[in-house]
């Protein structure tokens, strides 16, 4: 029986030999960037890669994602180890697709790469047989939660309950044979260095947004129309004024665009319509700033005598990182990089659907550098694979062969140690209440 050592030994050789393909994965990802629930290309890729490595999988999951697993030597706990499909929009980065816009602008073609790569560690160096335990090999659309009209017709539609890929696949159950999940995320952030684990997110809740008022000639006759996009400047600077009411501890975050501000340049602008998130550290900040948008709302269609349709949709909730995990990943990541190179973790006021996860389970969700730039900004880019990939890669595949080696005593030991916020029913409940539809006539 090979000592654990020995195990993540040969993992780390498999993803060392295959680091050209691994990395060209990512590259090959990067050329061809799509947004959530749409990554078709994406998502056939993984697909690929997996039936290459003999690895069975379900695809099509939440319209596109693909779900693998490789089964240890024995029974034991099932770790998810999970990629994101999706890129961003950010049409003057010099990667975007000329077509779309898309572009990988917050990194996650890294983290298929570093997906496909503990795929091949696990399923070709030949530990599986010193293993209690599966690994669920997740490649999941939709993190960046853009596109909300698009995505809350699809929701209409019925193709979809929620617009976030991870709250999708809970949903789905494709989350209950599932024990405790890892990711890692890039990041250009100097303070992070080569990898950070643990730390807080903010959690947020989403608003689509539609003015109505009455079109009529915009120099004949404006006095016979209601303009929709002066109710929505009065929204905004509502808005605006209820920021110092938010609390600095509580980070609350609004940040409205509008997505269509009329028709014509010579029709006063009957139908106007906006999305913003509403963020913030804790559920009870979020439902206030949410309330007071809401209120800023409603003061831009009274303003003007017209009407506003506020749809408030699920986001995603705060993140807790498990202790024990974290405690484990930084035995680990220090091992691979030094502990000069492990960063600092602190709240970040963005957020992420593994804060979904991490309500229902064991949850990290290290990050990794080799990044430079600003994050979805267009001039973010992974320079630095080694670090982007690979070393986040090994230190995911030895948490692996900590958790699922000797038993799976430490997987047990993180099972037993852990309380989850709530169960999987609970949790679809609360995004279920958290859908609230109005329209506002005054
Ligand atoms: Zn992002
Ligand atoms: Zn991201």
């Amino acid at each position: 029986m090979p000592s654990i050592a020995e195990l993540k030994s040969k993992v780390c050789q498999e993803i060392y030999r295959r680091s050209e393909e691994i990395i060209g994965v990512a590259n090959t990802i990067l050329q061809n960037p799509e947004p959530g629930f749409r990554e078709l290309k994406t998502s056939h890729l993984v697909a690929q890669k997996f039936v290459e490595l003999g690895i069975t999988y379900r695809d099509g999951i939440a319209l596109t994602g693909v779900k693998g697993i490789v089964r240890g030597g024995n029974n034991g706990p099932t770790i998810a180890v999970l990629g994101e499909l999706d890129s961003l929009i950010v049409s003057d980065h010099p990667k975007a697709d000329l077509q779309t816009g898309a572009a990988h602008a917050c990194g996650h073609h890294a983290q298929i790469g570093m997906l496909f790569a503990v795929a091949a560690a696990l399923a070709k160096s030949e530990v599986l047989p010193f293993l209690n335990g599966n690994v669920a090999l997740m490649a999941v659309p939709a993190e960046e939660y853009i596109e909300i009209e698009f995505r809350n017709t699809l929701r209409k539609e019925g193709k979809i309950s929620f617009l976030g890929g991870k709250a999708e696949l809970i949903k789905l159950g494709e989350f209950d044979d599932v024990d405790m999940a890892m990711m890692t995320h890039n990041t250009s952030v100097a303070a992070m260095k080569k990898l950070t684990v643990g730390g807080t997110n903010n959690g947020m809740v989403a608003k689509q947004i539609r003015f109505i008022g009455r079109s009529s000639h915009a120099g004949g006759a404006p006095h016979q129309g209601i303009n929709a996009l002066n109710a929505a400047m009065i929204a905004l600077t509502a808005i605006h004024a209820q920021r110092e009411t938010f609390r600095d501890d509580d980070t609350v975050r609004v940040h409205p665009i509008i997505t269509k501000g009329g028709e014509t340049v010579n029709i006063i602008p009957a139908d106007v319509r906006m999305e913003t998130y509403v963020r913030g550290k804790n559920l009870e900040a979020i439902t206030d700033a949410s309330n007071k948008v809401d209120r800023a709302l409603r003061a831009g269609a009274l303003a003007v005598g017209g009407r506003v349709q506020i749809t408030t949709l699920p986001g995603y909730l705060p993140i807790i990182n498990n202790s024990d995990l974290v405690d484990l990943y930084k035995i680990n990541a220090s091992a691979l990089v030094g502990p000069e190179e492990m960063g600092q973790a602190s709240h970040r006021t963005g957020s992420t659907d593994m804060g979904d996860v991490s309500q229902i389970m064991p949850v990290i969700h290290p990050y990794a550098g080799g990044a430079v730039g600003t994050s979805h900004g267009n001039d973010y880019l992974i320079k630095d694979y080694q670090t982007a990939v690979i070393n986040p890669a090994k230190a995911m595949a030895m948490m692996v062969i900590d958790l699922l080696a000797d038993g799976a005593a430490k997987a047990k030991k993180v099972i037993n140690n852990s309380k989850p916020n709530m169960t999987r029913q609970k949790y679809v409940s609360l995004l279920e209440s958290q859908i609230i539809e109005e329209e506002y006539d005054n």
